[in-house]
């Protein structure tokens, strides 16, 4: 066995529930021991049972980083109001736990009101969510003198994206901002570009065709309605398609992004003509963060081999969770569950059903064969506990003892 290399990476003190044995250990070995772009996965046979592992999976730096904060924020103040503005990550469990443990949530994922700003005054400490938060939310908390430096998680890969899009502002190109309008982080992407630059949210491509039409004055009605709530104040849609600039929320579905911009621009080259194209829109790689493309990347190395079933944890407003859920539905039959909870007993499973947007029963769902090949997955946002305990309830329905100390030495053995 080779002697395991130590790399320097930044590490976060964080709660060790959310560690495991298994799930822990076997990425902590691959990451020491292997080039950051081995996208292979991971296989631990047990018993019958294959349970194959993308190479990236759950808690990002931006994820870890804000539970780092929060569980620090929750120590250090033992007799303060806490609150958060809203879910810190999109993951009920480690929400649940922050609740439990004292911290205040003042709004819903929806930006409904939990708590009114009325009760909050400046000895209160306020979280802001991986995600960030809006300038309206800002504008209420510095003007009640509450200071956030150190409570402030928001992502830097999402700052990244505000500071893409006020780069571009400056250069007076009308920002198009492919996210879901309905998610924080787009929310708040959008609420922090300078308020006087003309900006809209599109969902997906079928909007960016739609969007295309008024670009090249080829639809003139029904624009304000169609995309009520995603534009910015006084938009107008004869001046400001001029000069464009795309970006994305962190976590959309790469592909889906790639498709967008290169759309964009070929209907910017349609209306201006390709020798003036540069002039009209901005060369923006995409912005999705480091996890989203990396998760992604290493869910699709599994898509050739023959997988019977395939679970993937997280919460069901994740956004980088639901899209590899989406890639996963293209080969696989697919369960999308919050946790190893929703695996009622061998027979009956709760998952999420992400086109109807509840939560289904299904009976029987195990496979029953000889050998049986599972994939196992879980957004940036779910412990390796969560995935563990998943691994762990599915080998007890199949009546196959775990020796986690020999899965652990025997995956050493390939190093
Ligand atoms: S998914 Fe990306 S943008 Fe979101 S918290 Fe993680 S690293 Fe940051």
């Amino acid at each position: 066995m080779k002697k395991t290399k130590k790399k320097k990476l930044k590490s976060f003190v964080l709660p060790k529930y959310y560690e495991s044995k298994i799930i822990s250990e076997v990425k902590n070995i691959r990451t020491v021991n292997e080039k950051r772009t081995d996208y292979s996965p991971t296989k631990l046979t047990i018993g019958k049972l294959n349970f194959y592992i993308p190479k990236y999976f759950g808690f990002c730096f931006g994820v870890k980083n804000a539970i780092e904060i929060c569980y620090k924020t929750l120590e250090e103040n033992p007799d303060k109001n806490i609150y958060l503005i809203s879910e810190v990550i999109h993951n009920p469990d480690v929400n649940d736990d922050l609740k439990e443990k004292g911290i205040i949530f003042l709004q819903k994922s929806s930006g409904e009101t939990i708590v009114p700003w009325k009760n909050i005054d400046k000895n209160d400490i306020v979280i802001i969510p991986a995600f960030g938060t809006t300038k309206e939310n800002m504008e209420i908390i510095n003007k009640k003198g509450i200071k956030t430096k150190s409570y402030d998680t928001t992502c830097p890969f999402v700052t990244k994206v505000w500071n893409r899009g006020n780069y571009l502002a400056e250069k007076n190109y009308t920002i198009i901002i492919h996210g879901k309008p309905e998610h924080e982080e787009t929310k708040a992407t959008f609420s922090n570009f300078s308020s006087e630059i003309p900006r809209i949210i599109i969902k997906n491509i079928q909007e960016a065709k739609l969007l295309s039409k008024y670009i090249l004055d080829e639809r003139k009605k029904d624009f304000k309605k169609i995309f009520k709530g995603r534009i910015s104040e006084n938009f107008n849609q004869k001046k400001d398609f001029k000069k464009i600039g795309v970006v994305n929320q962190t976590t959309m579905l790469a592909e889906e992004t790639q498709e967008i911009s290169n759309f964009f621009e070929k209907i910017m080259e349609k209306k201006y003509g390709i020798d003036n194209l540069k002039n009209h829109i901005a060369n923006t790689r995409d912005t999705l963060c480091y996890a989203t493309n990396e998760n992604q990347t290493s869910i699709k190395q599994l898509i050739d081999l023959d997988i019977d079933l395939a679970f993937i944890t997280g919460g069901y407003n994740s956004s980088n969770t639901s899209q590899l859920v989406k890639i996963c539905e293209n080969y696989f039959k697919t369960y999308f569950i919050s946790s190893e909870k929703k695996l009622i007993s061998e027979k009956e499973i709760i998952h999420f059903d992400m086109a109807d947007k509840i939560e289904k029963k299904h009976l029987n769902y195990l496979p029953n064969k000889k050998k049986i090949n599972f994939l196992i997955s879980g957004g940036a946002s779910c412990p390796d506990s969560v995935l563990e305990r998943l691994l762990e309830k599915i080998c007890k329905y199949y009546n196959q003892p775990i020796d986690k100390k020999k899965i652990i030495q025997d995956f050493l053995k390939k190093y």
